[in-house]
């Protein structure tokens, strides 16, 4: 008899096309991708616990007499249901309830319930258990593995998607192979089970199992699956890089005249950073395949100039120049700073953004068309269907988290020109430590500037309870005075927008009436883009002087009159984030303040994370402290790792893992199959990114 091969979903027990189609929308296509479906928590449902030794808070399977129900009216009809096992009494409370039930309910039944303890009224009791009640003498099992609870399943239940988990799982055909290279399978010195081992367990703890672990996720089946997810992501990115590496594009070289005039007629002196940064752009273009390069530095510190620079060099050799950032202020910005950098040099700028009217939109298309523009500033319009570039050669992309891998590779495509791809060159403002940015930025050549130019200020920054929020009002006026202007971020904290609405729109309300002589304007992630473009526009140009926001300030918008930054509820953020928001102010020649109002008291980790911001203003040093910092459980912005959609991995607890990935990665490079299977278990999309 031939073993079933089980190589379609609907080959599994149960799996017909219908269900079939809605595993696929959770990213399971065959049947293998079942296993990686992981469980983010566990319910212990393997054992009875006394009712006397229930703790408020924990969920539990209780057993036991009921003594009474009855159905009371305090406020709100509910039916109380008093059950006893002799070590204690607990109370079962439903606000929905059919006579049938409240029948079924009797005095002297034994009921089984499984539900989360918290405290009433009168002692402890579960809302809404779910209950069974006994048979005379039956003896109903219990589960034998702790019950795994799987993320959104939309319209497969629990259940059904554990049963079929169990059927894959007991199939031999189905084992993952492990490739992981001995050696690389301990962590914090402890041996780390095999792929198989540490899937079965996650799948199907034991009762023993340590639940604090495992909600940790530290539990060492766990990192076994977070060290291979990792993998999977360096891999497939070092693939892209690859690829990219096997593609054509012009070499770019010949004519550095441009580049000298610029950089003479700067009025300044590159700092040895940006020498370094240009010096290795330069190197990228003089070979015959895209250079894939990531310039990686704080705000200020002078990235621009390198990528102007890179697009004269571009230009010196005959190329265009396409320069992307993903909001239209910031491409206004960009097309300001080129122009008036580039144009006197002889080189034509050209703007092409969404907001262009028909005409003047085809007039630019004909520029571009033509090659009467050199270098073409814009927002995503620049890669629309319509444009036509006569020689693209180089593009450069601003702010480079807002853009994903995806938009990277497809940017490449667009520009492709017969075999031709142009070069790329990205800019981020989010310094990340070296051993993630290896692994997040593993399809990238990464340059970094650290120095900044002299005499740049630092912003001063101060921490105070939100008691003391009067005296941050008082220090406002004072700013105003002198014809500065202020921000004050109220930054997205609860699940909802509208909570977060709310307390900006408040802060509004507060400000507008403690400072009479002021415009006050407001910004938030409810508004259309263009309104929030046109808000921004006003503060910069001083209409409005101060600005109330949740986190949707633009980064890298430049106001050098601003030179107050108030954050609200500072101690529930990122230091990333912190950091970037600091960012926006400090850009002019007065010295600029930062204040982070916290709630007190404040946990020992965030008062560290507080006196970071205090400490230093180097963006890296602050990033490298935000990982070590991060406490359990806190809430923290997402913001830098939501690059990757992982699925046990979460970059901030694992990084410290990354040095063992990168090994493992390295050693995996001459195995090319195995590589690719590690790929495909873990990124369904594995095509779509590289589908070069
Ligand atoms: P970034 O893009 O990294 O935020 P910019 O390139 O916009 O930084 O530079 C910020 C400001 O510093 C600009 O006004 C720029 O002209 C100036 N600048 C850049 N490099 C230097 C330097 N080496 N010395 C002095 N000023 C500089
Ligand atoms: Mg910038």
């Amino acid at each position: 008899m031939s073993k079933p091969t089980l190589s379609s979903l609907t080959d599994l027990r149960g799996v017909g096309p219908a269900l079939a189609t809605k595993l696929q929308r959770l990213g399971v296509e065959r049947p293998v991708d079942l296993l990686f479906v992981l469980p983010f928590r566990y319910e212990d449902r393997t054992r009875i616990v006394p009712l006397g030794a229930l703790l408020p808070g924990q969920r539990a399977v209780v057993e036991a007499e009921i003594e009474l129900t009855e159905v009371a009216f305090r406020g709100r009809r509910t039916m109380l249901c008093r059950i006893a096992d002799g070590t204690g009494q607990l109370t079962l409370r439903f606000f929905y309830f059919s006579r049938a039930q409240q029948q079924g309910l009797a005095r002297g039944k034994r009921v089984r319930c499984y539900g989360e303890v918290r405290k009433g009224s009168a002692g402890l009791e579960m809302v809404h258990p779910e209950y069974r009640v006994l048979r005379a003498g039956e003896n109903d099992q219990l589960d034998e593995h702790l019950t795994p609870i799987y993320p959104t399943t939309e319209g497969v239940q629990q259940g059904r998607l554990r049963s079929l988990i169990a059927q894959v799982l007991s199939s031999p055909a189905l084992i993952p192979e492990d490739y992981l290279p001995a050696g690389l399978t301990t962590a914090d010195g402890a041996e780390l089970p095999g792929l198989h081992d540490a899937i079965r367990y996650l799948h199907t703890p034991p009762p023993d199992a340590n639940l604090a672990e495992l909600a940790s996720g530290k539990h060492p089946a766990q990192q076994r699956l977070v060290i291979e997810e990792l993998l999977a992501h360096h891999l497939s990115l070092s693939k892209l890089r690859a690829r990219a590496s096997g593609l054509r594009a012009r070499p770019l070289t010949g004519n550095d005249t441009l580049e000298r005039r610029f950089i003479d007629g700067l009025g300044f002196t590159l700092t040895g950073d940006q020498q370094a940064s240009i010096d290795e752009v330069r190197g990228d273009l003089t070979l015959s395949h895209p250079m894939m390069r990531l310039v990686q530095g704080d705000v200020g510190c002078g990235k621009t100039v390198v990528a102007a620079v890179a697009a004269l060099l571009a230009v010196g050799a005959g190329s265009q120049v396409a320069v992307m950032a993903p909001t239209e202020l910031l491409a206004e910005q960009h097309r300001d700073n080129f122009a008036r950098w580039l144009q006197p040099l002889g080189v034509s700028v050209a703007w092409l953004s969404g907001s262009l009217k028909a005409a003047q939109r085809r007039e630019v298309y004909a520029a571009i068309a033509g090659g009467e523009a050199n270098v073409i500033v814009g927002t995503h319009a620049l890669f629309q269907e319509a444009v036509e570039y006569a020689q693209l050669g180089l593009v450069i992309v601003d702010e480079q988290h807002r853009f994903g891998v995806h938009q990277r590779m497809s940017l490449m495509e667009k520009g492709a020109a017969g075999d031709y791809r142009p070069h790329q060159l990205v800019m981020t403002a989010t310094p990340i430590p070296r051993t993630l940015a290896m692994t997040l930025y593993a399809d990238l050549d990464v340059s970094v500037i650290r120095e900044m130019p002299p005499g740049r200020q630092t912003v001063k920054t101060a921490a105070v309870s939100d008691n003391r929020r009067a005296e941050v009002v008082t220090r406002i006026r004072e700013a105003l005075k002198s014809e500065q202007r202020v921000y004050w971020v109220c930054p997205l904290i609860e699940e909802s927008e509208a909570l977060d609405f709310q307390d900006a729109e408040s802060t509004h309300a507060m400000l507008t009436e403690a400072l009479p002589d002021a415009a006050v304007g407001l910004i938030h992630g409810r508004m259309k883009a263009n309104e929030k473009d046109r808000v921004m526009k006003r503060f910069a140009a001083g209409e409005l002087q101060v600005l109330v926001a949740t986190t949707v300030i633009e980064v890298g918008v430049d106001v050098p009159e601003a030179t107050l930054m108030v954050i609200e509820n500072a101690e529930r953020m990122g230091l990333a984030q912190l950091h970037q928001l600091r960012g926006r102010v400090g850009r002019g020649d007065q010295q600029s303040t930062c204040v982070l109002i916290y709630k007190a008291p404040l946990s020992n980790h965030a008062r560290q994370r507080l006196d970071v911001m205090r400490e230093t203003n180097d963006g890296f040093i602050v990033a490298q402290k935000d990982l070590e910092l991060r406490g359990p459980g806190e809430v923290l912005g997402k913001r830098q790792t939501g690059l990757m959609q992982m699925r046990v991995a979460d970059l901030s607890r694992d990084a410290w893992l990354l040095p063992r990935v990168q090994e493992a990665a390295a050693m995996l490079e001459h195995s090319p199959e195995q590589a690719d299977a590690i790929i495909a278990r873990w990124i369904v999309a594995a095509d779509a990114y590289g589908n070069v």
